[in-house]
């Protein structure tokens, strides 16, 4: 079975053309599918929708949640609900396109663990978040411990065991896209047009995007507690510079500038130096409590299982042998 997780908050102008979509891309393509329909506290009609929805197909199951709590945590109810043994991430505006699913299904069937969708263009008729996007992939990338997919939301596809290796992972602030490159397993990308929304207006507020970019960069990377060591080593560099000045300086006036400065300076990366220091614990306490597993396996392969036969000698899990005698085999 496969499974459609779609975090839904206030889209009645969208839910049945949605929905028609969606089954229309994945009737033929497989047996089994369901779409899970989180319903992220809408105040409009898409509850009462999607419970039609499901009273007319079987394929929709709808989750609803106490209250709106926001994209990420829609998604985190729908991984949990989804049953299939591969889920795919998507919105529900048309943004990541129905037609795209066989593809995604198609490359898991190849053999791919995780498929990535990847924006091969954007429509975005947002000028703002249209220059925003892509210097706060540029950022995340550069700071980034690992590599991360450049150009990828949350569409996409991840089998079961990438699925299950994420629901066991604690953190709150989650940065999906980022938590499904950190787990792994086999990766395949498949390309596509990011359209423009279909109707109504984008749901998530400006702040709540910079907090997702902000989970993204301090998920993912140390880099931000490590600034002050840059800026000691540039403090302490000035420090010894203006020292020196102050030894070699004939005019007493300018000596003793040069010399007050270059203290500051050399007060300013001692600060430094122990900010920088009190860092690397606060990146490791951070480590501690965010409790990810050191590592992940996928397969243990072991010499397949022989079977005694009366003329060969193999050793028993209890390490006793098989010896012959008259009534065939016995335990020695
Ligand atoms: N959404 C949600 N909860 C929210 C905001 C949005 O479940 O608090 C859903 C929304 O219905 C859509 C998806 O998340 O299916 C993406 O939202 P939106 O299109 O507003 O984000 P954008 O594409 O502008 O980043
Ligand atoms: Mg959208």
């Amino acid at each position: 079975m496969v499974s459609v997780v779609v975090p839904i908050y206030n889209e009645e102008e969208l839910i049945v053309r949605f929905h028609e979509a969606v089954a229309g891309a994945l009737t033929g393509v497989v047996d089994d599918w369901e779409v899970v329909y989180v319903n992220d506290g809408s105040t409009d009609s898409s509850l009462e929708l999607l419970k039609s929805l499901q009273s007319v197909d079987s394929h929709v199951v709808v989750v609803e949640l106490s209250r709106n709590w926001g994209h990420m945590g829609a998604i985190s109810a729908g991984l949990q609900t989804a049953r299939g043994r591969a889920v795919v991430l998507m919105d529900g505006d048309f943004q990541d396109p129905p037609e795209v699913l066989p593809e995604l299904i198609d490359a898991w069937r190849d053999g791919a663990e995780v498929v990535v969708g990847v924006r091969r263009s954007r429509q975005e008729s947002r000028k703002l978040l249209a220059f925003l996007f892509p210097l706060f992939y540029r950022v995340l990338g550069t700071l980034s411990d690992y590599p991360i997919p450049l150009n990828a939301g949350i569409f996409g596809l991840m089998d079961r065991k990438a699925v299950d290796s994420i629901l066991a992972m604690q953190e709150k602030s989650r940065y999906l896209p980022g938590l499904r490159a950190w787990v792994g397993y086999r990766n395949s990308i498949v390309y596509y047009d990011r359209q423009d929304r279909l109707a109504g207006d984008g749901k998530l507020s400006f702040l709540s995007r910079i907090k997702y970019a902000m989970d993204a960069i301090t998920s993912f990377s140390y880099k931000p507690l490590r600034l002050s060591f840059a800026f000691f080593g540039f403090s302490s560099c000035m420090a010894a510079i203006l020292e020196l000045g102050m030894l070699t300086s004939r005019d007493p006036v300018t000596s003793v500038a040069l010399g007050v400065t270059g203290a500051v300076f050399f007060i300013g990366s001692l600060l430094l130096l122990s900010i920088g220091v009190l860092g690397e614990y606060i990146g490791r306490v951070y480590d501690e409590v965010r409790n990810r597993p050191l590592s992940l396996i996928t397969h243990v392969h072991r010499a397949p299982v022989q079977m005694a036969s009366p003329l060969s000698v193999v050793a028993r899990p209890n390490g006793t042998y098989p010896v012959r005698s008259e009534k065939g085999i016995k335990a020695a």
